[in-house]
């Protein structure tokens, strides 16, 4: 078979992949042609292979917890709905999209809701993560325009990351920055992030700034550029208005740099180092994502950055300007079709009844809305309150994304009709659903994807349909034919939807919308099939499409003039004694979101098998608390139970928890639960990156390590609820690490309450090699779980007992297995796995650096270890630095 070029489902880099898929295997590699990877993947990317199984698909339709067929499933959609509107008016209906939804899904989901069916309430979880980025293009911009390209990166010489850790969350692009670093000595790279991310290891200079104050140091940097006289004054006069107004706010806050430093938390002379590399370098890329974005002043962070470069003139240019980076596959894509709330279609919003009118002309739309729909945190408290009454949920986990998604599931119990489409057969949403729909998974699908740059990417189906699952785009519209709405609906492959979604995009557009891609609205289906990567807008005078925008001067607003905005830094509220830390939360380097596909695969769980929560060694003293123990956290949201990560990377009084751990791998690390639902005011987004909570030492009575072959069931995770569990997938079996207090005070009681009966056991009362209780079953010559318990957790070779799971045990192993390893004198390596693709530990590195090896090349050419996808460079970096400088002290001493 020959290979499939197709595009990667996880970041907004969007990198394109050749895929071969035989039946045994899927070869996946990058793809050399794409101008987004140039033939690079990540360690996501990389793995993709290993994310293709059908185990825990959801393959066939249910309702009411009934398999069924698909007419029988379309049917009870269709009557749900037609009842709810008949009973409620259509308004009563709503829809919640996805990033990783294709363009083609997209658009007759929103066609169908707000030219069809008559109900705005459809929004998407892009406005999780790039709300505030539209609104702040909107109002500077005219429309909501990424002005640049990811060749940018190539050409400029100083990069500003703002909220953004790159090297782990869009890890392509950070390579592509590391290499012209590499290339350029003169180049530099500035981090501006309240935590020492695996970014900084590529750094010059990073701002450990004061959470939230992000606003005042870009205020103060305009300050200074025109105190220094290094503002382009022909740029702001001729294609700028409310500089002066922007000015003069910046100046009540942010006059001096003594300001600034006051005000964020700052040494001086690193805000003024800042100050002086941007104000002298022309060729200033800032890029920024959801450290921005996921705030309440989320739009006044994105124009405090765009004012900058509007100042300097530095958009439009080659290798300058405000750049932001998406964090989904396709938000820019929903963004397209009008997947907000608060937009109607193509580029179009609720401002412009003229606009609004074509529209509804060109879908020959029965029931046009008129005004904006609910934004999905409101849209979710009306449903809480019953005006909405039947919502449709496509390929997303509110119950994990969503800020206190305790209240979205308390909503959605009230609702009475939830109907979730997906791929898997158990997520937190889909297990509380009425209707649940088998959609197609990543290798299955075939549409096109828009990436951070405006590039629009075919994504190509390498495999048949798995079971009874069908596309989105399919069930869509079989929903709406079956609702009567045939005309606009009789689609047989998405490259007709793309046609009418490229036309729509040009309909009697005349310049005046930034989204056009009117030139793709002819291809055939031939051409859609051979579509290669291009960015728009692709227009009949740009059929090649537009690398850069902006580069005349003209902007998408009334006046065809760009807008600075005059803004204010928000203070935040010292906080609240009994809740006396700052939370943040972000990604981590192998897991994509609630860990649905990545969670699975083994390799990527082995970096980072536990939540945890990052604490400055500091408030680790103040606490009492040391590296690995148990520690919860807690506010009016909830609590959470993680693994203490101690660290100097956070600032004293802050936190730091990774956000992708759902119900299905923790009993209680959901980061949601402690993030109350505060949104920006304008673009409606969540602050996911700041809140209050209280700490204290967790206590488990005893810990153990439980392996299984087969996952535990709902009924018993049910079990931990008020405990500590982690599942982490090895491969051939599940291993649960278990943190028990006294409502499970023994292991038998345990094993009990499991309806697990030991077959082999030994009780152990501390002597010897054992510590505790151990015990396995083994039926069939297969071992089937092994529980090791101890007042602290075992140790285990975890890669050793993966492997007695996998087939028939020996008489050998059988001895040993209550030991928990292969032999004794033979110490298992549970270090942290640093380089995924060749498996290797920090343990084996650090020996390796102790051995002499002094840089990332020597690493790479004794235990190949970051040769692969790169990925995890940055750790090596400093691994490196940390070894090397305890080996110079300690000869120094
Ligand atoms: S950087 Fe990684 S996750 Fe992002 S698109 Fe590329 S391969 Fe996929």
């Amino acid at each position: 078979m020959s290979d499939i070029l197709t595009t990667c489902p996880y970041c907004g880099v969007g990198c394109g992949i050749r895929a071969n898929l035989t039946s045994q295997a899927a070869d996946i590699t990058g793809d050399s042609a794409h101008p987004a990877n140039f033939g690079r993947l990540c360690v996501k990317g990389s793995a993709l292979g290993q994310t293709l199984s059908a185990e825990g698909r959801l393959l066939q339709p249910q309702v009411n917890g009934e398999d069924c067929d698909w007419p029988t499933a379309i049917n009870a959609v269709v009557q749900g709905l037609q009842q709810t509107i008949a009973e409620h008016g259509p308004g009563a209906v709503a829809m919640y999209l996805s990033g990783q939804l294709l363009t083609e899904d997209y658009y007759v989901a929103n066609k169908l809701m707000k030219g069809f069916i008559g109900s705005a309430h459809v929004d998407t979880n892009s406005r999780l993560c790039m709300a505030s980025t539209v609104a702040g293009h909107k109002r500077a911009f005219g429309a909501d325009v990424v002005p640049g390209c990811y060749d940018d990166i190539e050409q400029a010489r100083l990069f500003v990351l703002v909220g953004a850790n790159m090297a782990w969350n869009h890890p392509v692009l950070f390579q592509r920055i590391q290499a012209v670093l590499q290339a350029n000595p003169e180049a530099k790279l500035v981090i501006i992030d309240p935590r020492r991310s695996a970014s900084c290891e590529a750094a010059q200079l990073h701002l450990k700034l004061r959470p939230g104050s992000d606003v005042l140091l870009f205020n103060g940097l305009l300050s200074f550029l025109a105190q220094q006289g290094k503002l382009d004054q022909h740029f702001i006069n001729l294609h700028t208005d409310g500089f002066a107004e922007a000015l003069a706010s910046a100046q009540q806050q942010a006059a001096t740099v003594a300001q600034v430093a006051s005000g964020c938390d700052l040494p001086a002379d690193q805000i003024l180092q800042f100050y002086r590399c941007f104000a002298g370098e022309p060729l200033s890329l800032t890029l920024f994502s959801q450290g921005v974005n996921q705030a309440i002043d989320g739009t006044d962070k994105v124009n405090a950055i765009i004012n900058c470069h509007l100042a300097t003139g530095r958009i439009g240019k080659p290798g300058c300007g405000p750049f932001s980076l998406t964090g989904q596959p396709n938000a820019m894509g929903g963004r397209e079709v009008g997947g907000l709330a608060n937009q109607l279609a193509a580029h179009i919003d609720y401002t412009d009844k003229a606009q609004q009118a074509l529209v509804g002309e060109f879908w020959q739309a029965p029931k046009l809305v008129s005004q904006p729909g609910y934004k999905v945190v409101e849209l979710f408290d009306v449903i809480e309150r019953g005006e909405i009454k039947a919502v449709w949920i496509m390929a997303t986990n509110p119950l994990v994304s969503m800020p206190q998604a305790d209240k979205v599931k308390a909503a959605l119990a009230k609702c009475p009709l939830v109907i979730v489409s997906d791929i898997y057969q158990h997520t937190d949403t889909l297990d509380i659903a009425n209707i649940k729909l088998p959609a197609l998974g990543w290798s299955e699908k075939d549409g096109t994807v828009t990436n951070s740059e405006r590039r629009i990417s075919r994504q190509r189906a390498l495999s048949p349909p798995p079971g009874q699952a069908k596309a989105d785009w399919q069930i869509i519209c079989e929903v709406a034919r079956a609702m009567g709405f045939t005309h606009g609906f009789n689609f047989s492959h998405t490259g007709q939807i793309f046609a009418e979604h490229a036309a729509l995009s040009g309909y009697q557009n005349n310049g005046e919308r930034a989204f056009n891609i009117s030139a793709l609205a002819r291809l055939s289906a031939e051409q859609y099939q051979q579509l290669t990567p291009i960015q728009w807008p692709v227009t009949d005078t740009k059929p090649q499409g537009t690398t850069r925008l902006f580069a005349d001067g003209k902007f998408f607003t009334a006046n065809g003039k760009a807008q600075f905005i005059a803004l204010r830094q928000r203070l935040l509220s010292p906080a609240a004694p009994a809740t006396p830390l700052w939370l943040n939360s972000g990604r981590l380097r192998d897991q994509w979101h609630s860990m649905t596909r990545t969670g699975e695969v083994a390799s990527l769980m082995q970096h980072t098998p536990e939540p945890f929560v990052t604490l400055h060694p500091a408030d680790a003293a103040l606490y009492g608390l040391s590296e690995g123990e148990l520690v919860q956290l807690s506010n009016a949201g909830g609590r959470l139970v993680l693994r203490a990560d101690i660290s100097a990377n956070q600032r004293p009084g802050e936190l730091f928890v990774p956000m992708h751990w759902s119900a299905q791998f923790a009993s209680q690390a959901r980061a949601d639960v402690l993030f109350a639902a505060d949104t920006d005011p304008i673009s409606g987004q969540p602050a996911l990156k700041l809140s209050q909570v209280a700490l204290r030492r967790f206590t488990p009575k005893w810990q153990a390590l439980l392996f299984t072959k087969q996952p535990l069931t709902a009924s018993q995770l049910a079990l931990f609820n008020q405990h500590y569990l982690a599942r982490v997938p090895l491969g051939s079996c599940q291993s649960y690490r278990l943190g028990l207090t006294d409502v499970l005070s023994s292991p038998l009681q345990l094993l009990q309450q499991l309806q697990l009966t030991p077959g082999v056991c030994c009780s152990d009362s501390g002597q010897g090699q054992l510590t505790g209780y151990r015990a396995a079953a083994i039926d069939n010559n297969q071992l089937q779980w092994l529980l090791l318990d101890g007042p602290a957790l075992p140790q285990a070779d975890q890669s050793w007992l993966n492997q007695q799971f996998s087939g028939p045990i020996s008489a050998v192993n059988r001895r040993q297995l209550l030991s928990g390893r292969a032999g004794q004198g033979k110490a298992a390596d549970n270090s942290a796995l640093i380089c995924s693709c060749f498996n290797v530990r920090s343990l084996a590195i650090c020996q390796a650096i102790t051995a002499g090896a002094d840089s990332t090349a020597k690493l790479g050419k004794q235990l190949n270890c970051g040769t692969n996808c790169g990925s995890c460079l940055p750790e090596l970096s400093a691994l490196l630095k940390r070894q090397l400088s305890q080996t110079n002290l300690l000869q120094g001493a």
